[in-house]
């Protein structure tokens, strides 16, 4: 079984609510982006996260490549943690880990040609030599399915897919292990998508690639990964292996999600979608995080954190339905 590349444990975020004051201190009120949050990535495994806009995915990604920085738990990166790494520390690990964006247009200057946007990526990560420079971008825009021909275009004259493709070669052209993909096809025509996911999929295989795949879209999570997290309310609820996930949900989100996709085999086997919206998180927050839109809801998961228990082989369920089911 392959080694682990990336463990984040307790993993806790939170942001000031604008305008909320605490009662008690009169202190902003924070909101809890991540809280508890606890998984690991495997070397060469797609790993999907998958969850509601707003659950905290997004900010999840955005720590791993230090974008921001936690409020405590770590992110074990070849037995560093990268929560504690100063900017100088945590540079020479930029290159290994990298990040693809949904608007990967809005991130790149419009006025530099394709090229030079890759080989400037090159340049801050040390490949000196020019020509090596050209060489790599060339090499990349191809293997992502470009061509030398868009070496020298611009960002706008490229179509929505090519534009992805391009922010995918713009992760991999200084050869990272682990790339972190937020949303990446959301914005693509279903078709388009396919494409841009094979591609991943391909490249993956080929450069022996980690993904941490981050979607609303169950639909793409369960085509990309070989293992899924749900992620509700900043924290895990469920996670399994993909096959494993879709034939024996467990947990009444992730049903729930599965409600949402116009799939004929979901929607035979009778699971019904959620109704509300999810409640904002906050410090003083107990008990169960799906609770107040959980059709099963008994007295205690209003008070009682469930755990987050294995109890299938490599299926952990955070639920108090399941709450001494014996492991098997
Ligand atoms: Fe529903 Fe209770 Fe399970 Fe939460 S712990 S998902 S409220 S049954």
């Amino acid at each position: 079984m392959a080694n682990n590349l990336l463990e984040i444990k307790n993993l806790r975020k939170s942001f000031p609510m604008r305008g909320q004051k605490s009662s008690i201190f009169s202190q902003t009120e924070q909101m809890l982006a991540v809280d508890n949050l606890t998984f690991s990535i495997k070397e060469g495994e797609t790993y999907g996260l998958v969850g509601e806009s707003g659950c905290g995915k997004s900010t999840t990604g955005r720590m791993i490549v230090g974008l921001e920085k936690p409020n405590s738990g770590s992110i074990i990166y070849e037995g560093k943690d990268l929560s504690k790494l100063k900017d100088k520390e945590f540079f020479p690990l930029r290159k290994e880990l990298q990040m693809v964006f949904q608007n990967t247009l809005s991130a790149l200057n419009p006025r530099q040609r394709i090229g030079s946007i890759l080989e400037d990526i090159l340049k801050i990560h040390g490949v000196s030599d020019a020509f090596d420079r050209r060489d790599q971008a060339v090499e990349i825009l191809e293997k992502v399915g470009l061509s030398e021909y868009h070496y020298f275009r611009y960002p706008h004259e490229l179509s929505g897919g090519q534009v992805q493709r391009l922010g995918i070669a713009s992760a991999l052209v200084i050869k990272p292990r682990l790339i972190i993909c937020d949303e990446p096809v959301s914005a693509l025509d279903v078709s388009i998508q396919a494409q841009v996911l094979n591609t991943l999929m391909e490249l993956q295989q080929e450069l022996q690639l980690s993904l941490l795949f981050i979607s609303h879209d169950i639909g793409v999570i369960r085509y990309i990964s070989d293992r899924i997290g749900v992620m509700y309310l900043g924290t895990l609820v469920e996670e399994a292996e993909t096959d494993e996930l879709f034939e024996n949900p467990l947990h009444p989100y992730t049903k729930g999600l599965f409600a949402s996709v116009p799939d004929p085999f979901i929607q035979e086997i009778g699971f019904s979608e959620f109704k509300g919206e999810q409640p904002v998180r906050t410090n003083d927050f107990k008990g169960c995080a799906f609770c107040s839109r959980c059709p099963y809801r008994m007295e205690k998961c209003a008070e009682q954190t469930p755990a987050f228990l294995e109890i299938a082989p490599n299926h952990k369920v955070a639920c108090h339905m399941y709450d001494g089911v014996e492991r098997n």
